[in-house]
């Protein structure tokens, strides 16, 4: 393979950070950390691949990280991150790209300019890093008291991605796990162990690793500030019919009749994916599946909502929140409203108390109260990365 494949290092289990949850799967603004990385790499135009590595025990949080992402399969890690770094490089070996990109699933905001920089380095030499020059005043400390002042002159902070040609960099962590030499902290540091020339390209002060809670606030705080709020809005309707089976959200709904639709009629379904597309500005359902094409013939629906999912991520955005309004005066839908939104749920990526799901009457007026069908509207809030 051409191009350059990400790999992003989430193998650790964090005990620093406390929670139920691995620290790479806390949630920030409402998605797991691990999926702003995996984004951020997926949706960038240099960037031909993005495998991650991962704990086995991680398997199911780690398909909720990378819910509407295009990736490669992940890969199971080792007990270091060497070794978990060395496993997934071995796995693109078939693959053999041109260059790899290391990533630290721990850092959500590696910024799209430094893939750049990291990139074009990748040149002219055959490994690069962001870094940032040290400027506070270096103390080297013992009791709680200075011991010593030490020069911070040529000092840098080493950041992630950092870049290798792919063989060089394979060659060096194969070479390191032959040796049984200490760990090293970075890959960097693998690659100057094996004589590679290491280009500094400059880092960015937003790309914060993620070591305690109070840096995912932070970085929270960073992201959020970055995004623009949209909110869209979305309405359908369909008629009754017999010999369908009804569909509402995602779920079966048992009654003695189904909505007539070209596809499956999911009218919950479609007046979402409306409201999604409404926010990005992208036009409506039926012009991204329109009933001409027969491919949409009794489709199920979730493939419009998961479309509108990919549309969002394509863009660099993520869903806020999803409310959904179902119209009808029977069959009575208060029974079927947790499974609704547990089924939205698993198909947007969007945790549970983001996703609502109300069901109404009309008090028998109108087409709805005389039975005729089933009316819906949705409204659906997204941020979108500004800029
Ligand atoms: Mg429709």
């Amino acid at each position: 393979m051409a191009g350059t494949v990400a790999l992003i290092v989430a193998a650790g289990r964090g005990h620093r950070f406390g929670g139920d949850r691995p620290k790479q799967y806390e949630l920030l603004a409402g998605r797991p950390l691990l999926a702003w990385s995996l984004a951020a790499f997926a949706r960038h135009p240099r960037i031909s691949a993005v495998r991650a590595v991962i704990h086995p025990d991680d398997r199911p949080l780690y398909a909720e990280a990378a819910a509407n992402l295009a990736l490669l399969e992940p890969v199971s890690g080792g007990a270091e991150r060497q070794e978990s770094v060395l496993r997934g490089l071995e796995s693109l070996a078939g693959l053999a790209p041109d260059r790899v990109l290391i990533h630290d699933g721990a850092r959500p905001n590696p910024g799209a300019a430094t893939i750049d920089a990291v990139i074009a380095a990748l040149e002219r030499h055959p490994a690069a890093i962001p870094a940032l020059p040290v400027t506070d005043s270096l103390k080297r400390g013992a009791e709680g008291r200075i011991a010593a002042t030490a020069s911070r002159e040529g000092l840098y902070r080493a950041q992630t991605p950092q870049g290798f040609r792919f063989a060089e960099i394979l060659a060096a962590h194969r070479r390191l796990a032959a040796s049984d030499g200490a760990a090293l902290t970075d890959d960097a540091a693998v690659a100057e162990a094996a004589g590679l020339e290491v280009a500094l390209v400059p880092g960015l002060e937003e790309n914060v690793k993620v070591t305690t809670r109070e840096d995912l606030r932070r970085v929270e705080r960073a992201l959020i500030a970055a995004e623009e709020i949209r909110v869209g809005s979305g309405y359908d309707v369909h008629r009754f019919g017999s010999g369908e089976r009804l569909w509402l959200c995602g779920v079966p709904v048992p009654h003695e009749h189904g909505l007539v639709g070209h596809s499956d009629a999911d009218v919950g379904i479609h007046a979402l994916v409306d409201a999604i597309l409404g926010a990005l500005g992208e036009g409506d359902i039926g012009e991204h599946f329109p009933p001409s094409d027969e491919r949409w013939r009794g489709a199920p629906s979730r493939i419009f909502l998961e479309e509108a999912c990919r549309l969002v991520t394509a863009r660099g955005g993520r869903l806020v929140n999803l409310d959904v309004t179902l119209i009808c005066e029977r069959p009575k839908l208060s029974p079927h409203r947790l499974a609704m939104r547990q089924r939205l749920s698993e198909l947007t990526g969007l945790a549970m108390d983001r996703v609502s799901v109300k069901a109404t009457t009309t008090e028998g007026l109108g087409f709805t109260g005389r039975q005729e069908g089933i009316a819906a509207q949705a409204t659906a809030t997204l941020a979108l990365r500004a800029g």
